[in-house]
């Protein structure tokens, strides 16, 4: 299974990567010549709007210059469903014996992939690439990131490597075992740690964005990464409790206090403290909000799973013929 010869599939989501898609293509092409493995290019088109789409299509089949041994296909979702989910849908289709996921605007370059074919033919199933640097992206951005990556390794109880994006290949029982997993709320690096199996890493620098914009602006990646924690930890529920309890044993004692200080006839200059009522008063309705507004979330997520939808619908699939037929379910 793990031969030279293996059929690798590579899963590129792609939103609007109109200038980038023809030297991705180039580029893994060339970095695959000298190898004797068959390639499929899957690119899932998460609801391109800049004419990719038609590039994609146009180029669909064997890629001329590859031997017969690379094809490329379209699959096109019906709407823009999300980065998570176009990646979804990719894993979901890919023929593959090992599965590499990279984004389509080479700031995962493909002159990795070699590192990672090495790695899963000595016999590990998940192999990251872990970002040594990061070129091109804003100073908040990596400051977020970098916290982030540290907040959801205390909280989620998955050893989730730091650093590491979605770039990253799998072997074909990982994309078995998260073909099986439906969440909507979807963290493909969370979850493909948390599958098991062999996992390790190799190091590589990213680069900068080829062209385009950004589609992940900071509050997208908040977003995600809220995502990420209420998916796989229920710490911030806990920490209410927490936070409850220790504000009621807080008030009991303030009470005590009050109550001993007028039995023992002082007290004479607690003055009729409207302000530290109000403060008092603000800082509790705070609290009580951010609580019910945290239960809240995982109420609506209970909510949104429980519509058990498809992820996705598929509109177009240009090697749909030989595809195993996967619902979105
Ligand atoms: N992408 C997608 N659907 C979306 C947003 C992004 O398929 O709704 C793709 C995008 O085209 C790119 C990858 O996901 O191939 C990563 O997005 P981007 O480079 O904009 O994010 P960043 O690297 O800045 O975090
Ligand atoms: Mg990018």
């Amino acid at each position: 299974m793990r031969k030279d010869d293996a059929l690798v599939s590579f899963v590129v989501p792609f939103l609007n990567e109109k200038d980038n898609l023809p030297v991705l293509t180039d580029r893994i092409g060339k970095v695959l010549a000298g190898g004797s493995a068959r390639w499929e290019l899957l690119l899932v088109d998460d609801g391109s709007s800049d004419g990719s789409t038609d590039w994609v299509r146009e180029h669909a089949g064997i890629i001329p210059g590859s031997g017969g041994r690379g094809v490329i296909r379209l699959v096109r979702l019906s709407r823009n469903f999300g980065h998570q989910i176009a990646i979804t849908a990719g894993l979901d289709r890919a023929r593959g014996d090992a599965v590499v996921i990279m984004d389509a605007d080479l700031q995962d370059p493909p002159e990795v992939i070699p590192d990672l074919l090495d790695k899963w033919r000595e016999g590990v199933d998940v192999v990251y690439a872990v970002r040594r640097s990061r070129q091109g992206e804003t100073w908040l951005k990596k400051t977020l990131a970098a916290g982030f990556y540290r907040i959801f390794h205390a909280l989620a109880k998955v050893n989730v490597p730091m650093d590491a994006g979605d770039f990253r290949l799998v072997d074909r029982c990982i994309v078995d075992a998260l073909r099986q997993m439906r969440e909507l709320h979807r963290f493909m690096r969370g979850l493909t740690c948390w599958v098991g199996w062999k996992q390790a890493a190799v190091y590589y620098d990213r680069a900068p964005r080829l062209a385009g914009e950004t589609k992940y602006p900071v509050w997208k990646s908040a977003r995600l990464a809220f995502d990420a924690i209420t998916s796989f930890s229920a710490a911030p529920l806990r920490w209410i409790v927490g936070l409850g309890g220790i504000m009621m044993v807080v008030s009991v004692l303030w009470g005590l206090w009050v109550w001993i200080t007028v039995a023992l006839g002082g007290g004479k200059n607690l003055q009729p403290g409207w302000a530290s009522l109000m403060v008092g008063l603000v800082f509790l309705s705070g609290v009580q909000l951010l609580c019910l507004g945290m239960l809240g979330q995982y109420v609506s997520r209970i909510f949104e799973e429980g519509k058990h939808r498809p992820l996705y619908f598929v509109a177009e699939d240009s090697g749909a013929s030989s595809a195993p037929e996967t619902p979105g379910l």
